[in-house]
């Protein structure tokens, strides 16, 4: 037998096919051993075949096999087709994805416990004691664990009485299941109406995807696992996907309760072993839903009957490393495949599920009660430039300083948010202007009061605090916009008796370093919960009534065009978590522009008057999706290594647009925003396109000039254009 194999190797030159001989043992998805170059590498088996199209003496044989089943699912297969040529990537690129890195790179194997049964009886002499006590011991429980009994009886005497053969060793898979212990089993809940009208409506309709546009607690979650049921039932297997699992304790339980072991999930927070673990659990069929982030839609299952992404809106669904791929795309692909629904969910779907779905291309379903009927919760808005005019310089208005007071002697709870960590965003000197700056980043410098040190927030760098100007001397050092320490501290001076949380980046270091924060904002153990965007997703914390947006204004003048689209769901996202439960929700909003249309339409949580306006703007300025905006970037630690590359990248794509006027809307190359991250410089070509008939071509030249000095890489409607 002859085994085709595309070896373990990111790199254009090798991509391709090689031949080795196999025995029996061999299957179509294993990874095996082969020699190489002199060496023995991993690989990945693509096919099997009675014949050779080298001559035999040619041909070396596999090196190894590993463990069974084979480790890829035969979807892979044509997965890895499309991707490799939609993101020109090598086809051993693609294939990484489909497996743990804990198991390509060795580092994690499957963990086994020793074990004693009991056998048969025996007669022990007087004298061993201990082998006596140990032998009573086994005889009673039958079935124990040889770590354990070794350190209670003694190593010695667990032993001899295993060689008397009164017990024997033997060996079981340990499983580092995070959902073990699953506790007891949710009760099914009874669906509403809303909620059945969308399942039928799944279940009957004709389109592959499948748009649920419901506002914030309109019963969405019951919707998806109640898909998932139903493809479980029916044998099959299901994908679910959320932005960031380890944000949302709540829906891991909930997931706990309600398919025990049945579910397994993938996601940063888990240990290599258990990644790796629950991976297995879901290859051998022993788990048939995978829960996760964005890669977890490499899930190796087969059959599947569903997939979902939950808040399809989120920018973590794209990869910003290669292949930059879409999760919406690869979960078209694998829903196609399997001829199984795919469900996307959001109270703010991006414009472009939207209008995918009024277009008729995808199935609209739409909720817009919320389950316990219950009201959106007000939106205030306090125009901070009345508040500078009144003196006001602080970080809070005069509204959302009265309505924390209120809240706070109710006994209830507020949400602060501020996309901002840290305690001050730039540091300035008041004498020449000097701005504290990144060594390998063209960022400001953000100070933290805690370490009492800069920081940079692309490349993590941390810098003494200066005493004076390190340019002029100057000894006034101006701290230049609030981040989150600092709002901490000025809550701290004004309600001194409040209890606050901070989750930002910063604190939510360790494994359960999100879950610790959530879990004692969830007991009541603190009154006031500041944080970043960490905080907009999700939770369900039924004392919240008041949330504050402390600068509403941050996202909405990002030089993006999606930036009213990310303020509008921000806004939305945020609004959400307060008055979900009991007493009605209030919402102050800070702003600077409190003309904004985007603020207007947020604060009536007008979901059809943002998306008719802003598909309009979309539609006159060429805008997606009535085109698609195409950025090369070049990178390099020398700029002169990547002029030369932005050079030759220019002039094929000049050449391209002679040869396609009509396709272009907009050519430029520039500085990227953000000249330099990590040392790295940044250009860009940056295109608008009619559509995606020149892809090919552009990733094409992506890759010509692609040199082991310069980067050269493609991005499609790129979620961050800095
Ligand atoms: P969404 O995902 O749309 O924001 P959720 O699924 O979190 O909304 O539902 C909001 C709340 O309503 C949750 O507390 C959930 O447990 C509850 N809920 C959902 N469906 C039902 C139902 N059919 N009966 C009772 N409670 C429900
Ligand atoms: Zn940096």
């Amino acid at each position: 037998m002859y085994a085709q194999v595309i070896v373990d190797i990111a790199h254009s030159n090798v991509d391709k096919i090689f031949e080795y001989s196999c025995g029996e043992d061999v299957k179509p998805g294993c990874r095996v051993k082969v020699p190489f170059g002199g060496r023995v590498i991993d690989g990945f088996v693509m096919g099997i075949s009675g014949v050779s199209s080298y001559p035999a003496e040619k041909i070396k044989p596999l090196a190894g096999v590993y463990s069974e089943p084979p480790a890829l699912v035969p979807e892979c297969f044509s997965l890895m087709q499309s991707m490799a040529k939609r993101y020109r990537v090598p086809k051993a690129v693609c294939l990484r994805l489909f497996i743990p890195s804990e198991m390509r790179l060795g580092k994690v194997r499957e963990v086994y416990r020793k074990r004693v049964k009991y056998t048969s009886d025996i007669t022990l002499s007087k004298s061993a004691v201990k082998q006596r006590e140990f032998f009573d011991y086994l005889k009673l429980e039958k079935d124990v664990d040889y770590a354990i009994v070794c350190n209670q009886f003694g190593r010695g005497a667990v032993n001899a009485v295993i060689e008397k053969g009164a017990g024997a060793l033997y060996s079981v898979k340990v499983n580092r299941s995070p959902m073990q212990g699953g506790g007891e089993r949710e009760e099914k809940k009874i669906l509403t109406a809303a909620q059945l009208a969308a399942l039928k409506s799944i279940e009957s309709s004709a389109q592959t995807v499948q748009l649920i546009h419901g506002v914030t607690g309109s019963g969405k979650t019951e919707i998806y696992l109640n898909a998932i049921a139903n493809a479980v039932k029916q044998g099959k297997t299901a994908i679910f996907l959320v932005p960031e699992i380890s944000l949302t304790p709540q829906m891991l339980s909930q997931l706990r309760r309600r398919f025990g072991d049945g579910a397994a999930i993938l996601h940063s927070g888990l240990s290599a072993g258990e990644r790796f673990d629950e991976w297995w659990r879901l290859r051998t069929g022993e788990a048939k839903i995978a829960i996760g982030a964005r890669s977890a839609v490499f899930a190796p299952l087969e059959n599947l009957g569903v997939i979902i992404i939950d808040e399809e809106h989120d920018s973590s669904y794209f990869s910003e490393s290669s292949p930059r791929y879409s999760t919406l795309d690869i979960a078209k692909l694998r829903a196609q495949y399997n001829r199984c629904k795919l469900i996307l969910g959001s109270a703010t779907p991006s414009v472009e599920s939207y209008a995918a779905a009024k277009k008729g291309e995808y199935n609209l379903i739409t909720l817009t009660e919320r389950i316990n009927g219950k009201p959106m919760p007000e939106i205030e808005i306090a125009d901070m430039r009345k508040e500078v005019k009144r003196g006001n310089n602080s970080a809070f208005s005069q509204a959302l300083r009265e309505e924390l007071k209120e809240t706070l002697e109710n006994g209830n709870q507020a949400i602060i948010f501020l996309n901002r960590r840290g305690y001050s965003h730039t540091v300035i000197c008041q004498e020449c202007g000097y701005v504290a700056k990144c060594e390998n980043c063209d960022v400001s410098l953000a100070y933290h009061s805690e370490e009492n040190c800069l920081k940079c927030h692309y490349c993590g760098a941390k810098y003494r605090m200066p005493r004076a100007c390190p340019e002029c001397g100057g000894l006034h050092l101006r701290y230049g916009g609030t981040g989150t320490q600092k709002v901490v501290a000025d809550l701290k001076a004004a309600f001194p008796q409040a209890r606050i949380l901070r989750m930002d980046n910063d604190t939510t270091s360790g494994k359960e370093g999100h879950y610790k924060i959530l879990k004692s904002f969830g007991d009541h153990e603190a009154d006031i919960l500041v944080g970043t965007q960490m905080i907009a997703k999700g939770h369900d914390f039924p004392s919240v009534t008041l949330v504050g947006i402390l600068d509403a204004d941050m996202s909405l003048h990002f030089s993006d065009y999606r930036a009213g689209e990310r303020t509008f769901q921000l806004i939305t996202q945020v609004s959400g978590r307060s008055g979900r439960a009991g007493e009605a929700g209030k919402v102050v909003l800070q702003t600077s522009s409190p003309e904004n249309y985007i603020l207007r339409y947020a604060v009536n949580y007008d979901y059809q008057g943002f998306f008719n306006n802003e598909i309009a703007l979309r539609e006159t300025t060429q805008f997606p999706p009535f085109s698609l905006i195409v950025r090369v970037m070049v990178t390099s630690s020398e700029d002169k290594i990547a002029l030369e590359a932005l050079k030759g990248v220019w002039f094929d794509i000049e050449e391209l647009r002679k040869e396609n006027p009509d396709r272009f809307i907009f050519l430029n190359k520039m500085h990227s925003p953000i000249k330099k991250i990590q040392g790295k410089v940044r250009y860009q070509v940056l295109m608008r396109l009619t559509g995606d008939s020149l892809l090919e071509e552009i990733y094409d030249i992506s890759v010509k000039h692609t040199t082991s000095d310069a980067l050269v890489y493609v991005e499609e409607n790129p979620a961050n254009l800095s």
